[in-house]
């Protein structure tokens, strides 16, 4: 199997999130969660996972500040964004290895365009999907649905 014992999402959030706070006070997060939040998948996994979502919500806010949204239905997992957001066009690419939408921007933030292709692994390894949408210049979510898809 995967990992042994699920792990409870709140805490990892609340691990996550004081992280980012410390270095980021003026972005606010706001935390709507289902009473289930056993997920199974390895902490150090679910925690990397975080990183990399709330790490692009915060590189590619509009402003220095914001506020960025985490759901959980007991399923799915919704990270939201009022940032800069993702044309339609691109949208296929984001989770490639080495693709940046906007290469002046991400280098100079030292990106390499790893983040998601990395968040893309760990979630086919254990059979879970992430996907996005987005409007250029309102808003980006990512979901990953904890369920896994049935196998033949
Ligand atoms: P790093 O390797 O440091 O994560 P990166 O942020 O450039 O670098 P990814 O995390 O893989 O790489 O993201 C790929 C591209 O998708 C980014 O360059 C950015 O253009 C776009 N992107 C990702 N998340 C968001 C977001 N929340 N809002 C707007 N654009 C995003």
């Amino acid at each position: 199997t995967s990992c042994e014992e699920p792990v409870d999402l709140s805490i990892v959030i609340k691990d996550t999130i004081s992280d980012f706070k410390e270095v980021h006070p003026e972005f606010d997060f706001d935390i709507y969660l289902n009473s289930a939040t056993k997920i199974w998948i390895r902490f150090e996994h679910l925690k990397q996972l975080l990183i990399i979502l709330i790490d692009n919500a915060i590189k590619y806010a509009k402003e220095d500040k914001g506020r960025i949204e985490i759901y959980y239905d007991g399923i799915e997992l919704k990270i939201k964004d009022y940032g800069i957001g993702i044309a339609e066009e691109k949208i296929p690419y984001i989770f490639d290895r080495f693709y940046r939408v906007d290469e002046a921007r991400s280098q100079s933030n030292n990106n390499f365009g790893l983040g998601l292709a990395i968040a893309k692994r760990i979630c086919s390894y254990y059979g879970y999907e992430i996907s996005v949408e987005s409007i250029i210049n309102e808003y980006t979510i990512f979901t990953i649905i904890f369920e896994k898809r049935t196998e033949k």
